[in-house]
């Protein structure tokens, strides 16, 4: 199987109650990109690579259209069902830049999966439950409204909340004591500061809200900062933003062995949920 075209189309994604708030940012809508793949075979693959952004992290939306660009050609002729040969083919094309590659990457697998007739999920390894568990993410507002919105939630069956902080230590500890108020027995929540607070800000968030049930997400920018805080709270944490390679991740696993710094989780995809 060859490729043969591979088409870019770009669309806003808005938001569907009208802003996205995390941390120091906020959006009223994403510009995505969606990739098509055709190949010889008749078969095509869909990817997208949608940045939140061009701020919060090292991607952006017009970046992401031009090293497609410049990666597309160099693929036509190329199998897609090779994928490991696909992306030592990309890294050829353009050095780095990992998010640009992922749309490409996503369309492969797509077509992979409908030239051999199983779904993706079974080429990756299986999957390990029959249905995934998504949780709200209540957007940082003030922390009466966020209050609000999270008996909202609630009333509409959500049982698992992700709430954003992130803007201010003192402002955040009123967000995480409003919020987690209203929260009914067994139902569960997080509060993420997307790396907004430095780390003397998480390390007086975590004293304050000490009583608190409640995990702490990606609290400062990088992994040293996170475990810092960590070693200074019972509270369980995930981190995503400062998940850059495969090195840090085994650093991390072995961290968590060593010392008190147990029970740190492991996340990602969630902000895709709240578009
Ligand atoms: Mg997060």
């Amino acid at each position: 199987m060859k490729i043969t075209k591979i088409s870019l189309y770009q669309v806003d994604l808005p938001l569907k109650e009208g802003s996205y708030s995390w941390s120091t940012f906020s959006f009223a809508s994403f510009d995505s990109t969606v990739v098509i793949v055709e190949t010889d075979s008749g078969l095509t693959g869909v990817g997208e690579i949608c940045p939140l952004g061009p701020a919060y992290l090292p991607a952006y939306a017009e970046g992401a259209r031009a090293g497609l660009i410049k990666i597309a050609e160099g693929l036509i002729g190329e199998d897609p069902c090779q994928i490991g040969r696909i992306n030592v083919r990309m890294d050829e094309l353009l050095k780095g830049h990992p998010y640009v590659k992922s749309a490409l990457d996503m369309a492969c697998w797509d077509i992979l999966g409908k030239a051999t007739g199983q779904p993706v999920y079974n080429l990756l390894g299986g999957r390990l439950q029959d249905a995934v568990k998504l949780f709200k993410v209540v957007s940082r507002q003030d922390p009466d409204a966020m209050a609000q919105k999270i008996r909202e939630y609630q009333d509409q069956g959500f049982k698992q909340f992700q709430m954003k902080v992130g803007a201010g230590a003192d402002s955040d500890i009123e967000r995480i004591r409003k919020v987690s108020a209203e929260l009914r027995p067994g139902n569960v929540l997080a509060a993420d500061a997307n790396t907004g607070w430095r780390q003397h800000e998480a390390l007086r968030v975590v004293k304050a809200i000490r009583d608190v049930d409640i995990y702490i997400e990606q609290p400062c920018p990088s992994y040293e900062e996170c475990l810092t805080v960590r070693q200074h709270t019972d509270h369980p944490m995930i981190l995503d933003e400062c998940m850059e390679d495969i090195r840090l991740l085994m650093r991390v696993g072995g961290d968590n062995y060593v010392g008190r710094s147990l029970t740190i989780v492991l996340a990602g995809g969630e902000e895709s949920q709240a578009a």
